[in-house]
């Protein structure tokens, strides 16, 4: 099974968000399974490639591309697209964190490429990920079976109708409302959709978090499936991870509070028997940072501490900082996006915070159990098909679950989660229960297979 795999992220050469953890896990696995998979990123940065390039035959428009091998440490061999305008610092944002006004002409190349990259590869199935490359199903000139992976659908790529002249297959399957849109016309085109677990699939269906694709994805039929992401079990594990200064497994509690001891020095805290509680984010509306701050502002009646770890959105960040500012004998926000300290603050955390919005699947909240904390998280998406409420089935819970998306029940489940974990013994026994979770790709990856194999 040779597969071509196109994402405009992937982990650790470049990342933004999950996409790029996603991308890298699922292809290592598949390429464990004995699967062919040739990943194609975007060349943002000009990175060295090995080899002869591939001349693309894109059109006038793109400016000319060419595909070449890069040596990704920690990762392999992956395809690498150059255009004119794919290269720059970040992969989507200027400066300011504004996206930048040509995406979709970057995107929209990006795709072409990879299109004329399957023409001369012939592959069995052609795997894209989100809006980046869902345009490369207009651009092909040949049929292949292709599954399209929505993870997240809140952004869509929507531009002007223009674009639809420049595709050579059904442009009309990219016409959304007078515009053109990448996400749409991929599920119209692909043979099979996914997105990222089986609760958001149903919340998608039956509108509740559908971002207009309601319809499109209910013609899909049982084309359309949610298969949940896993974690690199490599990268995140606690026992062989380099980012931290001890390593611990299920079997022991204490190397944690001795990280949580490092990470907080210089701060004065003395946690004495107060649960250390953190939160590693996009800042972002979706991620329900203004819950976070909320739970910020009443840490003395848990009583616990906290740490928030996150870049993005400037507002809520300032507002972040502000909080902190007022509050620094228990809250510390880190406006920054810092792999590193990511490690440190899952390991050392007692509690995790996840009181996402609405959540396609969710990372952080299985990085957090593989790390021994505690995820509190809203009853969303892929958060449900992860996060099992202790108090529902005592003994066999993965966590606290809100009743609903809001401050109030958020802040229900987090005292609930806070008393649970003053009981040293209960404390324990969930540590080990969710640090013994196989949250692996490889039952995911098994599932991405057998669809190839439906496909071819
Ligand atoms: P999303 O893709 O919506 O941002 P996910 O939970 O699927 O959310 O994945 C986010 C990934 O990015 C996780 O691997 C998480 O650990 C990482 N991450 C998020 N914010 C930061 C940050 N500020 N610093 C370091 N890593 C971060």
């Amino acid at each position: 099974m040779r597969v071509l795999f196109a994402t405009a992220e992937l982990s650790p050469l470049v990342k933004v968000g999950g996409l790029a953890d996603a991308a890298s896990g699922l292809a290592k696995a598949l390429t464990s399974s004995g699967v062919d998979v040739e990943v194609v990123v975007p060349n943002y940065g000009n990175w060295a490639t090995q080899g002869d390039d591939d001349r693309l035959d894109v059109p006038d428009w793109v400016g000319g591309a060419t595909a070449a091998q890069i040596e990704v440490a920690d990762f392999g061999p992956v395809t690498a697209i150059s255009t004119p305008s794919l290269g720059r610092p970040h992969p989507y944002t200027d400066d300011r964190g504004q996206g930048f006004p040509d995406n979709d002409a970057r995107f929209f190349g990006f795709s072409a490429a990879v299109a004329r990259l399957v023409e001369l590869r012939n592959p069995d199935v052609l795997h894209i990920h989100d809006w980046h490359t869902g345009s490369s199903l207009g651009y092909l000139r040949q049929s292949i079976p292709a599954v399209f992976t929505i993870h997240n659908p809140a952004y869509q790529g929507t531009t002007s109708s223009q674009w639809l002249q420049t595709f050579s297959y059904r442009p009309n399957a990219y016409e959304w409302f007078g515009n053109s849109n990448p996400l749409t016309g991929a599920i119209a085109l692909s043979d099979a959709v996914t997105t990222v677990s089986p609760s958001f699939a149903r919340e998608m269906l039956d509108g509740q978090h559908d971002f207009g694709l309601e319809g499109p994805l209910k013609a899909k039929g049982d084309r359309f499936t949610g298969i949940i992401n896993g974690i690199d079990t490599s990268v995140w594990d606690p026992a062989v991870d380099e980012h931290l200064s001890l390593r611990y497994d299920s079997s022991g509690g204490g190397a944690k509070r001795k990280i949580a001891r490092e990470l907080i020095d210089g701060l004065g805290w003395n946690l004495g028997t107060e649960p250390l509680i953190g939160m590693v984010t996009r800042i972002t509306d979706q991620k329900g940072v203004d819950i976070a701050l909320e739970v910020a502002q009443r840490l003395e009646h848990i009583p616990a501490r906290m740490i928030l770890l996150g870049s993005g959105d400037a507002s809520l960040a300032a507002r972040a900082q502000h909080i902190a500012d007022r509050n620094p004998d228990r809250f510390v926000f880190h406006d920054a996006y810092d792999e590193g300290l990511a490690h440190r603050i899952f390991a050392a955390s007692d509690i995790y915070l996840v009181p996402s919005r609405f959540e396609p699947c969710g990372l952080t909240q299985m990085q957090a159990m593989a790390y021994g904390a505690i995820p509190v998280a809203t009853p969303v998406g892929g958060l449900c098909d992860t996060v099992f409420d202790e108090d529902a089935s005592p003994g066999e819970g993965t966590g606290f679950l809100a009743e609903d998306v809001s401050a109030d029940s958020f802040l229900d489940a987090l005292q609930r989660a806070a008393r649970m974990w003053r009981s040293t013994k209960k404390r324990g026994q969930m540590r080990r229960r969710i640090m013994e979770i196989d949250w692996s790709w490889s039952a995911s990856a098994e599932r991405y297979l057998d669809l190839y194999e439906d496909l071819t």
